[in-house]
């Protein structure tokens, strides 16, 4: 695998990766079992929750590859670093990473989101792609004591790759608790991308992706993310601070 550059963005950090060298990257951990390596989806709201939980700080710190999931980020690291990455949703790496599983021979277990969303989601996916090799799947609605039949349940379906779409910050709690025990060679949480697969909620039309407005778009159809979402607009004024203070802090050019 290629180094990957990764750089800091305020307080966090991402990886100056393109979707293709993401998912070449994701193959390549998911193959290797010997250890257990996680992605993380970076987007503004998440550097904005790492800004005062040390967990979710340490936890993207650890990752072994952080996506530049949200268009904030994307712009961020143009302004702050001077790098132009292409934005890569995490959405979209986990629905590839299912799409190759068959020509890889990589097996995917699905876990997470409602019991009707949860199996939708695998069926929907073996339609799309006939190919792919799932090989487990289990709701997102378990007590803290099933966990431990979760875990064995993982283990001998012999996965590579495990989904894991509980929403923030639980997934990110819940990797790092069991993701010692796993066998699996990539792990990534995915928030509420199973909605999005199984149709429950629905992604913003190409135009408004094409336009970089799909968290204008998400916010427009799910008001009720409003409170949460506000981070974003307060990642873009520390964005905005950051680049100001640079300016002004920059050293005069000799004569
Ligand atoms: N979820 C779950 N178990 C829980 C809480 C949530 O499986 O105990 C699922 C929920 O059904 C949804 C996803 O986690 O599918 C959270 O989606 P959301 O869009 O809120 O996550 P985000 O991407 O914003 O982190």
């Amino acid at each position: 695998m290629h180094e990957i550059a990764r750089l800091r963005v305020l307080n966090s950090y991402v990886d100056a990766v393109t979707f293709q060298s993401s998912l070449d990257a994701a193959v390549a951990l998911a193959k290797d079992r010997a250890t257990t390596s996680y992605v993380v989806a970076i987007n503004p709201e998440k550097i904005m929750i790492a800004q005062r939980e040390p967990f979710i700080a340490n936890f993207i710190e650890r990752a072994d590859l952080l996506l530049p999931d949200g268009i904030g980020v994307v712009v961020a690291a143009k302004w702050l670093c001077g790098k132009r990455l292409e934005r890569t949703p995490g959405a979209d790496l986990a629905e590839a990473l299912i799409r190759v599983s068959g020509e890889q021979g990589l097996d995917v277990f699905l876990f997470g989101a409602s019991e009707p969303v949860n199996s939708a989601t695998a069926r929907e996916m073996r339609n799309r792609y006939p190919n792919a090799r799932i090989v487990g799947r289990r709701n997102g609605y378990l007590s803290a004591n099933e966990y431990d039949a979760l875990v064995e349940q993982i283990n001998s379906s012999g996965a590579n790759v495990l989904l894991v779409a509980l929403g923030s910050p639980k997934q990110e709690e819940w990797i790092a608790t069991y993701g010692e025990r796993l066998n699996v060679g990539l792990c990534m949480g995915v928030g509420g991308a199973f909605d999005t697969y199984a149709g429950a909620v629905k992604r913003a039309p190409r135009v408004w992706q094409n336009a970089r407005l799909e968290w204008l778009y998400r916010l427009l159809c799910q008001p009720r993310r409003l409170w949460r979402q506000r981070r974003i607009f307060l990642f873009a004024a520390r964005v905005l601070l950051a680049k100001i203070s640079r300016a002004f802090s920059r050293p005069a050019k000799p004569e």
